[in-house]
């Protein structure tokens, strides 16, 4: 079975882990720091903090802005629950705004729309959580325009994004936001098995995030609230967590940074492949705008016509027996049983219930082969001649 993602590991990237393996260090030691920095320097950010998952990178990125019980927090529908999830763990609460019918990115109009109502009612949004889907940035400066005028602070999603571009910048320069967050599981571009990334130009932020990725510990003498008695003295400043990164899992995700370009390439080439062949079926297939350079983690399509819904599960049906793995980026986070209990319903966000019935994510990695990408689209044309 081809899958929609995997992993690429290389007899580098083994060699790496093996070598920390045999060091005096296995969890958080030298090799993290080496990590932050190269990823860091790629994006060209001040400061990168590197934690267990993206999931727990969300969650501090809330914290060190502030989020709290009666904030509220918008983001996409479209997404992985933990966009949402992260302000839930801060006792906020969460709301969405839907995403555009052309890049199925969070919709900065209907933003701006949304914003307006805010005001008037006294509810705007502290934290904005705009999501990359699929490798293509948001409209981050149509998005920072709004944030400036309505005081709110953004946190990229990048989970999807590393090696992206943005008006010819890497995302992760923060040129419009405040934290971006990168996550390094295995289907995502890179990985360190679990692993997540924090980055930010502040270095206050970036100070509050790691004493919260340990306990809220910190051992700098000039934040001790009493007397320093002894070369081991710590004091516990805040309420942390352990959210640290092992040095096994950073010693392969920097290992894996070296060959960031070259996956990009690859998934870029692979997705312009597709964008080729099937662009004569009855497909709305992604559009990426000029302005973007996608880092291409996810390929989805979206069938046209009637009854979506059916005409998708024959095709996921046709396609998993011809060997090819697809899956759904994302079924609406509003409509989850547990954001329904929170009073969310179907019709609130129309363009991201619709993408939710006919969507489809078909195989997309670097480590494919041509071989196995051919026979993709082989199935895929084949799968429509027999859905008519
Ligand atoms: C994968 C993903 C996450 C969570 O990442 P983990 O590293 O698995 O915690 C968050 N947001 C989006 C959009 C994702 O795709």
């Amino acid at each position: 079975m081809i899958p929609y993602g995997r992993q690429d590991i290389s007899d580098a990237d083994v060699a790496a882990v093996v070598e920390v393996l045999r060091s005096d260090w296995l969890t958080q030691g030298p090799v993290v720091p080496r990590f932050e920095e190269a990823v860091a320097r790629y994006c060209g950010a001040s400061q990168a903090v590197a934690v267990s998952n993206a999931t727990s990178a969300l969650h501090l990125a809330c914290l060190a802005l502030g989020v709290g019980k009666g904030d509220w927090v918008w983001t996409s529908p479209i997404t992985f629950v933990a966009s949402a999830n992260c302000a839930r763990y801060c006792g906020a609460n969460v709301d969405f705004v839907d995403i555009d019918k052309d890049t199925w990115n969070l919709c900065p109009v209907r933003l701006a729309d949304k914003l307006a109502i805010a005001e008037r009612e006294g509810n705007l949004p502290k934290v904005v959580i705009p999501v990359h889907l699929a490798g293509q940035s948001c409209d981050m400066a149509e998005i920072r325009k709004l944030s400036r005028r309505y005081g709110f602070s953004v946190i990229e999603d990048a989970s999807h994004a590393i090696g992206g571009r943005y008006q010819g910048m890497p995302v992760g320069i923060l040129q419009y936001s405040d934290i971006a967050v990168f996550s390094f599981h295995p289907v995502k571009i890179l990985t360190c098995g679990e692993g997540g990334v924090i980055v930010t130009q502040s270095p206050e932020l970036a100070n509050t995030v790691r004493r919260l990725r340990t306990h809220g510990i910190t051992k700098d003498p000039r934040e001790f609230v009493g007397d320093r008695y002894s070369p081991w003295h710590y004091e516990q400043i805040d309420l942390g967590y352990n959210y640290r990164l092992t040095d096994i899992q950073a010693a392969l995700g920097l290992s894996q940074m070296s060959r960031l370009v070259e996956f990009i390439e690859r998934r870029s080439l692979l997705a312009q492949r597709y964008t080729a062949e099937l662009g004569d079926l009855p497909l709305q297939l992604p559009r990426v705008l000029p302005s973007i350079y996608s880092a291409w983690h996810l390929y989805v399509v979206r069938l046209i016509g009637a009854s979506p819904r059916e005409r998708r599960q024959r095709l996921f049906e046709d396609l998993h027996r011809a060997g090819v793995g697809t899956n759904l980026h994302y079924s609406p986070v509003h409509l989850q049983p547990y954001y329904k209990k929170l009073g969310f319903r179907e019709g609130l966000f129309p363009e991201a219930e619709r993408y939710g019935l006919d969507a489809i994510t078909i195989p997309l990695y670097a480590s494919m082969t041509d071989q196995q990408h051919r026979q993709v689209i082989h199935a895929v044309r084949n799968a429509f001649r027999g859905l008519g």
